[in-house]
């Protein structure tokens, strides 16, 4: 079967799927993403909300959206910390992008104190059209991906197949797949023979940038590469460790690198503007988490005091114990939004 096949069935699988069975997430799970690291990335994702909704012109129905939110704790962060715009909270109806059940459960839960309306849906498409503020931090990277791999004769499938033990190996496709080469972008057109090149489906990049065009503004928040790159970057992460994709398949949580050249080039089709993508560390410290940190620490015991000042070097450190610079925010919204904030003075572009 093909990569993307393969990292699906592992993901979602009805049955089997990683997602579908498991609670991944926290210390004691298998890998922490930015909210589980701490409350301040929440609270300034639901400021930077509430502000985008005021350059929208204070619309009296917003809907907001929050593409696989996890454990729900991005969402029930950020409807806390807005409890200080109420005008903005009474205007939003939520709007949760989850295929697992058993996370829409733990969603529930975590959401259990909020007071607005809570819908659920398996995908985008099913959202209600309007104007709407849109969030994903570690989405895409769940998207799958497929590779191809250049040979004399052109880019084939790369797929996975079984050994003579009966294990998972990968293997190349038979016949190139046709045309393929007018889909690669020019600056990879010569890759050397061996070359893995990655893609994903544009559906849901597609969609959100058609979305956009009902007014609104989004958040894209992931690791990844800014410009379209050669590279096998699927990774299979199980205890906090880098494990063998091809291992223990729905056993370990499998991601791959976001493209953010392509994606932005997809969600701009319908003439959505783009800002950035810019480094996370520059984002959250432009949304001032360093006063939010500071805020928190002087109401804090030492101890915790010491644990956020921690989670604060995790988020923004631009070296390899940090998410700061590997981590990339992409804005995007409609050419009505006069300015996104967090993204300094620089003005939107489209690839
Ligand atoms: N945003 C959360 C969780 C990231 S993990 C956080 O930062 O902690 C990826 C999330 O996307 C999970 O909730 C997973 O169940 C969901 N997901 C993965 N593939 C999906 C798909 N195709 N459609 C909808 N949700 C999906």
């Amino acid at each position: 079967m093909p990569v993307s096949q393969y990292m699906e069935l592992c993901l979602t699988h009805p049955r089997y799927g990683y997602y579908t069975t498991l609670d991944p997430f926290g210390t004691s799970g298998d890998f922490t993403t930015a909210p589980e690291i701490s409350q301040m990335f929440g609270e300034l994702i639901g400021l930077w909300a509430a502000s985008v909704w005021g350059v929208m012109g204070e619309p009296q129905a917003l809907n907001l959206v929050e593409l696989g939110p996890g454990r729900g704790t991005m969402m029930a962060d950020i409807m806390r910390a807005v409890k200080i715009v109420p005008a903005f909270r009474e205007a939003v109806s939520v709007h949760l992008v989850e295929t697992s059940r058993s996370l829409r459960e733990r969603q529930k839960e975590s959401l259990a104190e909020v007071d607005r309306p809570i819908l659920w849906h398996a995908m985008l498409q099913d959202v209600p059209r309007g104007p709407a503020i849109y969030l994903a931090n570690e989405f895409f990277d769940a998207l799958p991906i497929n590779q191809m791999v250049r040979q004399p004769d052109g880019w084939h499938e790369r797929m996975i197949d079984l050994d003579e033990y009966g294990d998972f190996k990968y293997v190349i496709g038979s016949d190139p797949a046709p045309q393929f080469d007018l889909t690669v972008p020019r600056h990879l057109r010569d890759a050397p023979v061996d070359s893995i090149y990655e893609w994903r489906s544009p559906v849901v990049a597609l969609e959100l940038g058609r979305r956009l065009q009902a007014g609104g503004a989004a958040l894209i928040i992931d690791y990844g590469h800014l410009r379209s790159a050669l590279g096998d970057t699927l990774q299979a992460v199980r205890r906090h460790r880098f494990d063998d994709p091809l291992m223990g398949p729905g056993l370990a949580d499998l991601s791959a690198h976001v493209d953010f050249e392509a994606l932005t080039m997809n969600a701009t089709q319908f003439g959505a503007r783009a800002y950035g993508a810019i480094d996370q560390g520059s984002f959250l410290l432009a949304l001032g988490i360093d006063k939010r940190a500071a805020a928190l620490r002087l109401k804090a015991t030492a101890e915790t005091a010491a644990a956020i000042s921690i989670a604060f070097e995790r988020l923004i450190a631009p070296n390899q114990t940090g998410m700061g610079a590997m981590f990339k925010v992409l804005g995007l919204c409609h050419p009505s939004v006069p300015i996104l904030p967090g993204f300094g003075n620089a003005a939107p572009g489209t690839i």
